[in-house]
This record gives structure tokens, sequence and C-alpha cells, in this order.
């Protein structure tokens, strides 16, 4: 049986924290990444005091430079990298923000983050899980990102994760066959700095369905789910 090993993005609080516990929970090597090097160092270290197996890397995935050099880093200490976690996101805009006001900055930002973080990171780790014929990649996505309920508020988030939408599908299509899975997931409403105290879910609940993608099918690539969209493990309209 293979030694697993993930990496997750912006990793040091809300839901990527939750998902290295629960990674880590099921014998998965973590590499807890994170922005803030002060932020990440704790958020590994208390899940370390918990007798788990997570390691702490910088990274800002805005930074193609730290995504390339964050692959390096796998190839050459580890030698493998077989789950991607695509979880640092951002949300700058107010709740009730309109497209009929919304500034380029606010798209350009948005998306540097929210999709081409995950671009970055997918192009930099992808030929090492080709390597190996396998690979799990899941996008943190958001029911704000479906086309099929596309409305006003958040104009700039909403374009970043239909983007990300995108991207899995890409993905899907340019690793079929190569014992890859790439699929997108929406949380729901989650208990995190980013959802506010009155979400209507934990972090644990959040995290089920992007573990769930995570590990699938370990035994055989052509098992599992590969370009989809999923909420509490079913299959959501794009
Ligand atoms: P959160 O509590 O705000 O955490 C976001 C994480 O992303 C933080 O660790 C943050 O780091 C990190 N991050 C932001 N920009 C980064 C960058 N450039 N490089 C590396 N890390 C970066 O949010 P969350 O609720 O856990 O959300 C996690 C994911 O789920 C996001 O993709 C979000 O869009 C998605 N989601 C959340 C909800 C919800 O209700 N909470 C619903 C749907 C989808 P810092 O601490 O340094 O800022």
């Amino acid at each position: 049986m293979t030694q697993r090993i993930a990496v997750v993005t912006g990793a040091n609080k809300g839901i990527g924290f939750e998902i290295c516990r629960q990674l880590a929970t099921q014998s998965v090597n973590v590499v807890l990444t994170a922005r803030n090097r002060l932020r990440g160092e704790r958020a590994a270290a208390a899940l370390q005091s918990e007798g788990l197996n997570v390691i702490f890397r910088p990274l800002d995935v805005t930074d193609h430079d730290e995504c390339e050099a964050l692959a390096n880093y796998m190839e050459r200490t580890h030698g493998r990298c077989d789950i991607l976690i695509n979880n640092a996101g951002i949300l700058i805009e107010k709740w009730a923000a309109s497209v009929l006001d919304a500034k380029a900055d606010t798209f350009r930002s948005t998306l540097e983050t929210n999709f081409f973080g995950a671009l970055w990171m997918a192009q930099a780790l992808i030929p090492l899980m080709r390597q190996h014929r396998y690979g799990r990649i899941v996008n943190l996505s958001s029911g704000l990102g479906q086309l099929d309920a596309m409305g006003d508020g958040t104009p700039a988030y909403r374009v970043s994760k239909t983007a990300l939408n995108a991207l899995t599908c890409m993905l899907a299509d340019a690793t079929r066959t190569s014992g890859i899975l790439v699929n997108s997931m929406c949380p729901g409403w989650v208990r995190t700095d980013m959802g506010g105290a009155s979400a209507a879910r934990s972090v644990k609940k959040g995290a089920e369905t992007a573990i769930w993608l995570a590990t699938l099918s370990a035994t055989s690539s052509n098992d599992g789910p590969t370009g989809g969209f999923f909420r509490d493990r079913k299959r959501i309209p794009w």
C-alpha cells in the first residue's frame, strides 16, 4: 500500500486546515501550505500536537515561482504528490456588491488567487502525478459559481469560481487515462472567516466531500469520477 502525500493550499485556517486534519487522520502525509509563515507554522504545530503527520511549507498561490518551487520540493523531498487540494480563496467584495458597480481591480485580484492559483498549482504538480500514474485534484469551488443559478452579488467571486469550474473540466480532459481524477466541490455555507459566524455548517461538514474526492478509489483510477462538480458527495449542475 503506497503512503499517500497531499498538498493543501491556504491551509492555516478554515476549511483548508480541517481538510489537513481529516486527511492526516486517514494516514495521508500532509504538506500544509500557507502564505504567512508564522500562521502556517502555528497551524501545522497544532495538528502535530494531535499526533498527526503534517508539515508546513510556505506558499502564496498568486506567485507562479512559489508554485513551481513547491512542486520541486515535493519531487526532491518526497518523490511524489498524490493529492492536490486547491483550497486557497478570497472573497473581497461585500455580499451585496453588484455587477453594475464592479471594478476591474477586484476581478483581477480575485482571479489571481481563486483561478490562477489553482492553475499554477495544477500545472506544477500534474507532471509529478503523471510519473506515478496517480493523482487526485480537488478544487474548492462554490455554488455561487454555478451558471445554473447565476445572479447578481459578489460578481468577481462568482466569476472566479465559474472559471475554476471550467478549469476542472479542462484538466480532467487533459489528464484522462493518466490515473488522475480532477473534480470541483462546493462545501456549502461554512462557519469560517469567509463564511461568517451565522453560516449553517461546521468546517468538519464542509471538508467532507473534499476528503471523499481526495481519497477516491485508491486501487483503480477508473473507478472514480473526474470532471464533476459535487456537494455532499452528489453531483450538482455547473
Ligand atoms: P477562509 O477561512 O477565509 O480561509 C481562506 C484561506 O485561504 C486562508 O488560509 C488564507 O490565508 C488563504 N489564502 C488566501 N489567499 C491566499 C494566497 N494568495 N495564497 C495562499 N493562501 C491564501 O476561507 P474558507 O471559508 O476556509 O474557504 C476555503 C475555500 O472554500 C475557499 O476557496 C472558498 O472560496 C471556498 N468556499 C467557502 C465557503 C464558506 O462558506 N466558507 C463556501 C463556498 C466555498 P490567510 O489566513 O493568510 O488570509
